[in-house]
């Protein structure tokens, strides 16, 4: 089995997350003390940060409604949330969706494409 990550060939080092080699100008090492480029780092800290914020549904109904609410009254857009029962909303939360007028204001609509 060839050694995929953190390849090593003499004094080159391989940045594993784009597979090129690494000078040791740009060289940093991540949490795992693998080495990388400094803006492919970047690049997968990011990618990582957007991840987490996606998970960020919150895990029981009466929270993930109170987010909603929030939402709604920010945006001045309580008839949004008026106007769908506890059901509909319940049911939203099962699917996943955010917490946001707009996710619901989506899913919504294609439910009902009149
Ligand atoms: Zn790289």
């Amino acid at each position: 089995m060839q050694p995929s990550i953190a390849v090593t060939q003499g004094s080159t080092k391989f940045c594993w997350i784009c597979g090129k080699a690494v000078s040791l100008d740009d060289c940093k090492t991540d949490e795992h003390g693998s080495i990388v480029h400094e803006p492919c780092y970047t690049a997968c800290m990011r990618l990582k940060n957007a991840d987490e914020n996606k998970k960020e549904i919150p895990a029981d109904f009466p929270a993930w409604k109170e987010r909603l609410r929030e939402d709604c009254h920010l945006q001045g857009r309580h008839y949004a949330f008026a106007v769908l029962g506890d059901h509909v909303l319940q049911l939203l939360w099962e699917g996943g969706l955010e917490p946001t007028v707009e996710a619901v204001v989506d899913a919504v609509r294609q439910d009902k494409p009149n």
